[in-house]
């Protein structure tokens, strides 16, 4: 299957040229006809499976071929609501590249900025609307932004906008929006709230699912250590320190965590940066901006600021903490191996961190393969043995020479697990921004 196959228009069909898509990915496969064909759409996906160009491509097509560009030119008619503002700025950025060609204009807003500019830019008129929902209502509120023509909306991420409490916003903003749409709902994991306000959202829709299995451990290469708390940063710091040419992004449970993180590197003399919800708006884009262009090579980061996060030759995912929603690891790792690249996910296990292991692993269906002694792992955070019978690791994966950048080296292999009691549960990180 190729684009030209199905059916976009000339425009679009250059622009993804140029943008070197040569194949849509499976979600873009499934769902760009359902979408071309007006109907509506839940896709159950995560980031990295190429979710926003199945969305982005069908709504700029229908723009493109179906208005009357001088009656409708430059009034909403498609808004894309996302619950960051990376992950805002980002799908942005795909309608800017996807679109270059159509005429259509788009205009990004998100909070923990002034409005200023964002409402000058609604006032020049805009076709595409990608914002955060709470300055979304906020400029509702106040009369800058008119649905009247709207056609297409997409909620992205919809559990996580779940979890960072928007429920009410989002409420809010379907209610005002014009009952004939195509709506577009998007989510990696459907609990019952999600089920619920995708059926309020949503008219005669079909449904789409990239399992995580498929979008991560098909493609990821992933390795944990036993390793204890007070080693973790030495651990950290080797693993850097071997292939210093390596892109990383660390993952911290926390905010304070990120913290610590980045000022146990810079004793190590290594530069990193981290961006989480208390970083300014300005900070946390300098860091991604020195991330995406090769000058600062670690970026620690929370779940919720890395959420969007996009970049290309991202060499390795660290999971300094293990997180204790599974789902997030599967979201974590899907930084690397974006769309049809391979990636590596190392991850660190502590003593109280062996049950998060262990529902990660039921979730993903496939143990994360162990990865071998080393001068940093210990008694503490060694995994100790039992009589079950030993799992076979998935080894160093399917296809191609990928040792090559794996820190540690290749030598994957099986232990037993035990059944440890499951740790107290702690706050999930995506709470805490
Ligand atoms: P997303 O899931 O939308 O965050 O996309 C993940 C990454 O895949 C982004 O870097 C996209 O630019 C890239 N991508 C999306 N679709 C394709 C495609 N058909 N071929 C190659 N790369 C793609």
């Amino acid at each position: 299957m190729t684009f030209k196959e199905l059916g976009l228009a000339e425009p679009i069909l250059k622009a993804l040229e140029a943008e070197g898509y040569t194949h849509p990915t499976p979600i873009q496969e499934q769902s760009i006809p359902i979408l071309l064909k007006g109907k509506d759409l839940l896709g159950v996906a995560q980031t990295g499976t190429g979710k926003t160009a199945a969305f982005g491509i069908p709504i700029l097509h229908q723009l493109y071929e179906g208005i009357s560009l001088s009656q409708t030119k430059r009034k909403v008619k498609a808004l894309v609501v996302t619950p960051t503002r990376e992950l805002a700025i980002q799908i942005g950025e795909s309608f800017t590249a996807y679109g270059k060609y159509t005429g259509l204009r788009n205009t990004v807003i998100f909070g923990g900025v002034k409005q200023g500019k964002q409402v000058n830019a609604l006032r020049s008129g805009v076709d595409i609307l990608i914002a955060t929902p709470g300055r979304l209502l906020d400029l509702m509120n106040q009369g800058f932004i008119s649905f009247r023509d709207l056609e297409h909306v997409v909620l992205d991420e919809a559990d996580q906008m779940l979890d960072m409490g928007f429920i009410h916003d989002i409420k809010k903003i379907i209610a005002k929006l014009p009952a004939k749409r195509q709506s577009l709902f998007f989510s990696a994991t459907m609990p019952k709230d999600i089920v619920e306000l995708s059926r309020k959202m949503l008219g005669d829709f079909e449904r789409v699912t990239i399992k995580p299995e498929q979008a991560t451990a098909e493609k990821v290469e992933q390795g944990v250590y036993f390793v204890s708390k007070a080693n973790k940063p030495k651990l950290l710091i080797h693993l850097i320190n071997e292939k210093p040419e390596n892109t990383l992004i660390v993952f911290s449970r926390t905010k304070h965590g990120a913290n610590k993180i980045v000022k146990k590197l810079d004793q190590a003399g290594i530069r990193s940066a981290a961006i989480h919800g208390n970083k300014s708006q300005t900070a946390r884009q300098k860091a991604l901006g020195s991330f995406k262009d090769g000058s600062l090579k670690v970026l620690v980061a929370t779940d919720i600021a890395a959420r969007g996060i996009d970049v290309e030759d991202l060499s390795l995912v660290v999971n300094y903490d293990l997180p204790n929603v599974s789902e997030t690891y599967v979201h974590r790792i899907g930084r690397t191996g974006r769309a049809n690249a391979s990636g590596i996910a190392i991850s660190f296990c502590d003593k109280e961190e062996r049950a998060y292991l262990r529902d990660i692993e039921k979730l993903i269906k496939q143990p994360v393969p162990r990865m071998p002694e080393h001068q940093f792992t210990d008694e503490n955070g060694e995994e100790e043995k039992d009589d079950r019978p030993a799992r076979t690791p998935r080894g160093p994966g399917k296809s191609g020479n990928k040792n090559k950048n794996r820190p540690g080296g290749n030598n994957f292999r099986g232990k037993n697990n035990r059944n440890t009691s499951r740790p107290k549960k702690r706050n999930d990180s995506s709470r805490s921004e």
